[in-house]
């Protein structure tokens, strides 16, 4: 191996204005305070909130089924870490996606704080009726609270992605959306939807902001409270995402919440984080473990590890009101169900400790 050299990325950092010296941890730990504060150039949120997207986005891609139990005890472990926002499985047809087919059990089975958001992916009318019926099922039994309280609907903004993953154009999608927008509010549940390639799509390339935007529009006027703009293979830059966002918000209008959902697949998602925090994104979705993407081959990560995301944003000072060793308990915890190294840097490396 070479020697370092002091521009090596693993050199030792030194305390801004320090004047060369190693900063002490004292120092360090003024740094996070210091962002907090009014002294930054960026507006930063005080505060974000947090989807855990790991039980649905990460077990999809599992190859290998999950035993419920399994699920059931990682999705409770997962609603007693301080997390307010749990996406926990899809009404899928089973034979799409056999790791999912549990999902009316799962939902029956786990036990999740009622200040916890519930909620579940639902590709079209089908998975609504039978999301729907899971629901008054519940009601005739006079059950506590509801198996879930949300919704998240999806389509993708490039054609031939959308083509691929639900076999129908954006438009059909779109018109299939609506309508299951319109239900699902009447049935008095929130309801998400999430915008697939919003920053590049793997066989289109580049795609227009502007037709993101559309799609959002679209979206917000059948009935979503609120949008989730995925960059489902990694391909977002953090200069490109603070420009969106920050043309989201005006044109998208402020009663509407924008979510930023991105993979990790080229190693840019908290990059991309912070130019989102930049632009003024308060609301993010991540799985614990970085679970989700193919895991084959091995070292393919998928969405950005909450556990990442957390020790990243309390380090800064902004506060997501989740407890960093719960939810890393619950990462080496489906690591160990699912008997393979996962790709959080928190979960090998430990949180930061100050030494205080
Ligand atoms: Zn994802």
């Amino acid at each position: 191996m070479a020697s370092p050299k002091p521009s090596a990325p693993d050199a030792p950092m030194t305390a801004t204005g320090s004047g060369g010296d190693e900063g002490t941890a004292a120092e360090y730990r003024l740094l996070p305070m210091r962002l907090d504060g009014s002294a930054t150039a960026s507006e930063q949120p005080r505060a974000v909130r947090i989807r855990e997207v790991g039980p649905r986005d990460g077990f999809q891609n599992e190859p290998d089924v999950i035993p419920t139990g399994r699920k059931v005890e990682l999705i409770d472990a997962l609603a007693r870490t301080g997390l307010r926002r749990l996406e926990v499985t899809s009404f899928v047809r089973p034979d799409v996606i056999p790791q999912l087919a549990d999902a009316a059990e799962v939902l029956a089975r786990i036990d999740v704080p009622a200040d916890v958001g519930v909620s579940v992916l639902v590709p079209n009318e089908r998975g609504l009726d039978a999301a729907l019926r899971l629901l008054e099922g519940q009601a005739d039994t006079g059950a506590g609270r509801p198996a879930f309280d949300e919704v998240n609907v999806f389509l993708s903004a490039s054609e031939t992605h959308n083509r691929k993953n639900v076999n129908r154009s954006v438009a059909e999608s779109l018109a299939g959306l609506e309508v299951v927008l319109g239900r699902a509010r009447e049935a008095g549940l929130r309801c998400e939807g999430v915008i697939s390639t919003s920053f590049g799509c793997p066989y289109e390339g580049r795609v227009a902001p502007e037709r993101v935007l559309e799609i959002a529009a679209s979206l917000r006027d059948a009935g979503a409270q609120e949008i989730g703009f995925g960059d489902t293979t990694g391909m977002a830059n953090p200069r490109q995402v603070r420009e969106f966002f920050a043309t989201a918000g005006a044109a998208l209008g402020a009663g509407l919440e924008l979510t930023a959902h991105f993979h990790n697949t080229r190693g840019q998602g908290l990059a991309n984080v912070l130019a989102a925090l930049e632009a003024g994104v308060e609301s993010f979705e991540s799985s614990f473990g970085e679970l989700g993407g193919c895991p084959v081959p091995p070292g393919a990560t998928g969405n950005i590890a909450t556990e990442d995301l957390v020790s990243m944003l309390e380090q800064m000072g902004i506060d997501t009101g989740i407890d960093l060793d719960a939810l890393l308990a619950c990462a080496r915890r489906v690591q160990e169900i699912l008997g393979r190294p996962l790709g959080s840097h928190t979960l090998v490396a430990g949180p930061v400790d100050w030494r205080s």
